[in-house]
């Protein structure tokens, strides 16, 4: 029997872990694929109170080695159900928990084209700073308009030979001062009011068929990055849970779900901001919560 279980170890449920730790709660992280969540892919995080700047990959490292010291059992185990009697089942077992805390956040949104899915990892990636040294010198485009897709591009330019934006709008999501920095790279050019249509190639990218103002631009590129923001993951959860109509999970007080003892922190659920500092402000916000309903239940 744990005294909380974590669904999702992004920033959300490790700050969530962090928190119940520290006040002496037994605690089981389960993840399906890699800690760290979406921020694992942000290069440089110059936002974060406190901290001038850090990688992605580095503060959710720091944060996953944290919580690992105080104890967490960390499984990599994909959720399959959760009951209201807090009870969740994996793809291996099933455990028992007094508060489930769910924290899957978002995953990338894929832009639902032709040719998109075959060439997953021919040509075509989710995560620049994951993939981006294997289109070291060469011509790539990247899409989206938020503050992924221009950090993203901003990275490319300094090991790609060419980084097309591609973006639908005119204006951005981006920070401006991200925006003008990547606007003073010699080496990138702004496609904007335009739509990727079509993705070639068959055993490996070989052009992309941009549509702009009824006109069709074939663009010959080795790499294509698609940065389009993330979907959120809660349909296994609708017997505990209510979705609103982006699929988020609805709240009263911030982090509680409808059902008692259920909560959640983080991009999955409805709120205005979506950041890495108010994901892990849910996770002290949840920890505080849960303990103080598992310290009265046990009473
Ligand atoms: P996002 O802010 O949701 O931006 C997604 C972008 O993709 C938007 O520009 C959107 O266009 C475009 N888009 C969405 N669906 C599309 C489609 N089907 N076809 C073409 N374009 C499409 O996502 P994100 O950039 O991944 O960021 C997610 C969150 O993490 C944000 O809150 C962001 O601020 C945060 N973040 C922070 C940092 C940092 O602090 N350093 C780094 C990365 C991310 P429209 O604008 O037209 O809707």
């Amino acid at each position: 029997m744990f005294d909380i279980i974590i669904i999702g170890a992004g920033p959300s449920g490790l700050a969530t872990a962090l928190y119940a730790l520290r006040a002496n709660k037994k605690v089981l992280i389960l993840e399906a694929s890699a800690y760290g969540g979406q921020i694992i892919n942000a290069s440089n995080i110059e936002n974060y109170p406190g901290i001038k700047s850090i990688s992605g990959f580095d503060f959710a490292t720091n944060l996953y080695n944290q919580v690992k010291d105080l104890g967490a059992t960390i499984k990599f185990e994909k959720v399959l159900k959760v009951t209201e009697n807090k009870e969740v089942t994996t793809a291996k077992d099933t455990y028992q928990a007094k508060v489930i805390v769910i924290a899957t956040g978002k995953k990338p949104r894929k832009l639902e084209i032709e040719g998109e899915d075959k060439l997953i990892g021919k040509g075509i990636s989710y995560c620049a700073t994951c993939d981006g040294n294997f289109y070291k010198g060469k011509e790539v485009a990247i899409v989206g308009g938020g503050n992924t897709a221009i950090e993203d591009a901003i990275y490319l330019s300094a090991i790609c030979k060419k980084v097309y934006l591609i973006h639908r709008r005119e204006e951005f999501r981006a920070f401006s001062k991200s925006i003008e920095e990547l606007k003073s790279k010699e080496n990138v050019e702004f496609i904007l009011n335009s739509n990727i249509a079509k993705i070639n190639g068959n055993d490996s990218l070989e052009s992309i068929e941009i549509k702009k103002d009824n006109e069709i631009i074939n663009l010959k590129v080795q790499g294509l990055f698609i940065a389009i923001g993330g979907e959120t993951q809660n349909d296994i959860f609708t017997n505990v849970v209510d979705l609103d109509e982006f699929g988020y999970i609805e709240t009263h007080n911030d982090v509680m779900t409808k059902t008692l003892g259920i909560f959640v922190a983080g991009d999955a659920r409805k709120k205005s901001l979506y950041q890495l500092t108010t994901a892990v402000a849910d996770g002290a916000l949840v920890a505080d919560l849960a303990i103080k309903y598992i310290n009265l239940s046990t009473q």
